[in-house]
């Protein structure tokens, strides 16, 4: 029996070695895929509108035409006397472009924003103005208008220079240290915006997250901001101008209680909520 079996055992090992093989052959194709099409990122959907969609730069036109509309408006109705007129800009997402950083994400397989690969990325200098971004501002220039960036960053300490390189190389007017004003340890603005209308008489806001026009939108119920945002309804497109931004942003802080969530399964759950809030019962 032993000496039969000898060689029945050395078959039975190299069996299973061969099966060790093409299991993690066939373990490794499965993970391959899985961070492909089996499992799509959920960044995904959102990301390629960005990148893609003519809508999406459309929406930048609709904006700074209607800016340019309200600040000719107030151009208009000025009497001597009068303080000078201020408009009001975030920065990403605004007047900058960051897809390439989104792009970035994708190609990563990340799933949710990530705070190193954003901090590495910035001073990368890849951001491009929106569509319609530096003409609006240039104009604001041409008459006077001036223009304050207000910006929440953090990359230590070069943030300031970062951002003001993001200025100056996309040609914006009003580059320099009076009119830029980078937060680094809180996303409050509403100090910074207080204090320029104080000396300046803040024809509109523009901003992709409610809280570039007032710190009062940031709380982390999904219903309550909503309803704080409607109170002010009559604002918006006249005094606060929205940009549009489904991939980051203090909405995310509403549906998952933070404005980076990591990527966690429990996460990811979270996010199938959100996007099944109403849902057809069948
Ligand atoms: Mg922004």
């Amino acid at each position: 029996m032993h000496h039969k079996c000898q060689p029945c055992s050395i078959r039975a090992q190299f069996v299973r070695f061969c099966s060790t093989v093409f299991l993690c052959g066939v373990v490794s194709i499965v993970s391959a895929k899985s961070s492909n099409p089996s499992s799509p990122n959920s960044l995904m959907m959102a990301v390629a509108w960005k990148q893609t969609a003519a809508e999406y730069k459309a929406l930048y036109y609709q904006a700074y035409n209607i800016a340019r509309m309200q600040v000719e408006r107030a151009l208009s109705t000025r009497t001597p006397g009068d303080k000078t007129l201020a408009v009001l800009m975030d920065m990403d997402d605004t007047i900058l472009n960051t897809v390439n950083y989104w792009g970035y994400l994708i190609n990563n397989n990340q799933a949710f924003f990530d705070d190193s690969i954003w901090d590495r990325w910035i001073p990368e200098n890849k951001v491009v103005p929106t569509p319609g971004s530096v003409d609006f501002l240039a104009f604001c220039k041409d008459n006077d208008v001036e223009v304050f960036y207000v910006t929440s960053r953090n990359q230590g300490a070069k943030t300031f220079e970062y951002a003001m390189d993001h200025l100056k190389i996309n040609g914006f007017p009003y580059a320099d240290e009076n009119h830029l004003t980078v937060l680094t340890d809180t996303s409050n603005k509403q100090k910074r915006q207080d204090e320029i209308g104080n000396d300046y008489e803040i024809v509109l806001f523009m901003g992709d997250n409610l809280n570039d026009f007032k710190r009062v939108y940031y709380v982390t119920d999904i219903d309550e901001r909503t309803k704080l945002m409607e109170q002010d309804k009559d604002l918006f497109g006249r005094k606060f101008i929205l940009l549009p931004n489904p991939t980051d942003g203090h909405w995310i802080r509403a549906v998952f209680g933070e404005s980076e969530p990591p990527p966690t399964n429990t996460n990811r759950e979270i996010l199938r909520k959100a996007a099944t809030r109403s849902s057809w019962e069948q």
